[in-house]
C-alpha cells in the first residue's frame, strides 16, 4: 500500500473485537500490512471455541493480546499510554455499539490517538434511513459519531457496503454461510444494485485508510464498479458457479417489512437493512457530494478488488472440500452433497 500518503505512520494499532465477524479480517489486513498490532479480548472464552481459535490463530500471526473490555475506561487509558497505541479500529457487534462510549473517553482523555475508526462497517448512517429495528442501530451510531466530533477526536468512518456473499435477511454473517443451494429469494424485484466486498478487501482498504491524510475526518465510501451487482445478477452467476439452475422466489416489500416489525434481535435489524438496499436502493441513491466524502477506488486507482466471482469461486470450493471429505463424487449435477453446509443458519 505505497501509494498511500504516510499520515499515521506504521505506529500501534489496536483493534477491538478480532474475534468477531468483521474484526478478524480488519486483524489479518492490520497484521499483514505489518503494523504493530494489539488485539483487546474480553475474557479467556474455552480454548476450543470458534472464537478462542480465532484469536490463537491471530496470536501466531504477531498480534499482541490485551484482555480486558471496553467499558472500563481506566484501563482503556492504561492501554492506549502502555501501548503508546497510535491508531485504534473498533469492530464491536451491533448491541454494543454505545459501549464506544467510555472508549472515546478514554481516547479523549490520552490524547495520543491520531486516528479513531468506530465500528460501523456498512452504510452512511447520516445519510441512510431504515425502518426500525434498523434505524435504532443506526441512531447509535450516529450518537457515537457526534461525541467522537464533539471531543475532536481525529477519526475516519468506514462504509464498505455490503459484504460479498448471498445478503440472506436474517443472518448478521452472510459469508459465514454458502450461497443458496435449494431456491434464490429475491428482494423485490432483483434489479436493485448494492456493493459486495470481499471481507480480506474490507480490513486490506481499512487499514490502508487509516495511514492516509486525505481520509483525516472523512468517510470513506467503498464504491469499486466491478462488485456491483443485482441479485438477478448474483443468482445467474452462483448458478454458473455450481452448474444447477434453481428456483427464484419473491419476497417481496412487504415480506420483509413484516420480517422487520417482528423485532427478532438481531435478525429484524438485518431485514430492514435488507429492506433498505433491495428496496430503497440506499447504496446507491445519492452522490458523493459532501466535502467528508472521499472513495477508496479514487483514492488508490491502482488497487484492484476481489470480484464476486472470484469470492464465489472460494464458496464453490468449500463445497467440494466438503463433498470430498463425505467421499462424494464432485459433479454439478450432485445435488445431495450440498445439502449439510448449505443452509443459513439462523443466529
Ligand atoms: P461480532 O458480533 O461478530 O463481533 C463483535 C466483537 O466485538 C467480538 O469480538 C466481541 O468480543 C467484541 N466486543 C463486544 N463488546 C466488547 C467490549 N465491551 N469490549 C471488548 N470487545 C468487545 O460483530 P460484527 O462483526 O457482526 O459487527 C462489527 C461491525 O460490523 C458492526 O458495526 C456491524 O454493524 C458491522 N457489520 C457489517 C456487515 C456488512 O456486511 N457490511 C456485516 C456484519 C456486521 P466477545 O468475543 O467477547 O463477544
Amino acid at each position: 500500500n505505497g501509494s498511500s500518503p504516510n499520515e499515521s505512520g506504521t505506529g500501534e494499532t489496536l483493534v477491538i473485537g478480532s474475534s468477531g465477524f468483521i474484526g478478524r479480517f480488519i486483524t489479518e489486513a492490520c497484521l499483514e500490512s505489518g503494523r504493530p498490532t494489539y488485539v483487546l479480548v474480553r475474557s479467556s472464552s474455552n480454548p476450543t471455541s470458534t472464537k478462542a481459535t480465532t484469536i490463537k490463530f491471530l496470536q501466531d500471526k504477531g498480534a499482541v493480546i490485551i484482555y480486558g473490555s471496553i467499558t472500563d475506561q481506566e484501563f482503556m487509558e492504561k492501554v492506549l499510554r502502555d501501548y503508546k497505541i497510535e491508531v485504534v479500529i473498533s469492530a464491536v457487534g451491533g448491541e454494543s455499539i454505545l459501549d464506544q462510549f467510555t472508549l472515546v473517553e478514554a481516547i479523549k482523555n490520552v490524547d495520543t490517538v491520531k486516528r479513531f475508526v468506530p465500528s460501523e462497517f456498512g452504510h452512511d448512517i447520516d445519510r441512510a434511513e431504515p425502518v426500525e429495528p434498523g434505524l435504532t442501530m443506526y441512531d447509535r451510531k450516529r450518537k457515537v459519531r457526534r461525541e467522537i466530533e464533539k471531543c475532536g477526536i481525529p477519526y475516519s468512518y468506514i462504509c464498505c457496503n455490503s459484504i460479498a456473499a448471498w445478503p440472506y435477511h436474517d443472518n448478521t454473517h452472510p459469508a459465514d454461510v454458502l450461497p443458496p443451494l435449494d431456491r434464490f429469494q429475491i428482494y423485490g424485484d432483483g434489479t436493485v444494485q448494492a456493493y459486495f466486498v470481499a471481507g480480506s478487501d474490507i480490513g486490506k482498504f481499512t487499514v490502508m485508510s487509516i495511514n492516509d491524510v486525505r481520509t483525516l475526518n472523512k468517510t470513506v465510501h467503498f464504491h469499486p464498479p466491478s462488485n456491483l451487482l443485482n441479485m438477478n445478477e448474483m443468482a445467474s452467476l452462483w448458478e454458473m458457479k455450481i452448474g444447477v439452475m434453481l428456483p427464484r422466489v419473491t419476497i417481496s416489500e412487504k415480506d420483509l417489512l413484516n420480517r422487520a416489525q417482528e423485532m427478532r434481535i438481531p435478525q429484524s435489524v438485518v431485514a430492514a437493512i435488507t429492506h433498505d438496499i433491495f428496496i430503497n436502493g440506499c447504496q446507491i441513491n445519492f452522490s458523493l457530494d459532501k466535502p467528508t466524502d472521499v472513495e477508496v477506488c479514487s483514492l488508490y486507482p491502482d488497487a484492484t478488488f476481489r470480484t464476486i466471482a472470484e469470492c464465489f469461486d472460494d464458496f464453490a470450493k468449500k463445497i467440494s472440500e466438503t463433498a470430498k471429505a463425505v467421499s462424494k463424487p464432485v459433479t454439478a449435477s450432485n445435488n445431495d452433497m450440498f445439502v449439510p453446509a448449505a443452509k443459513p443458519e439462523a443466529l
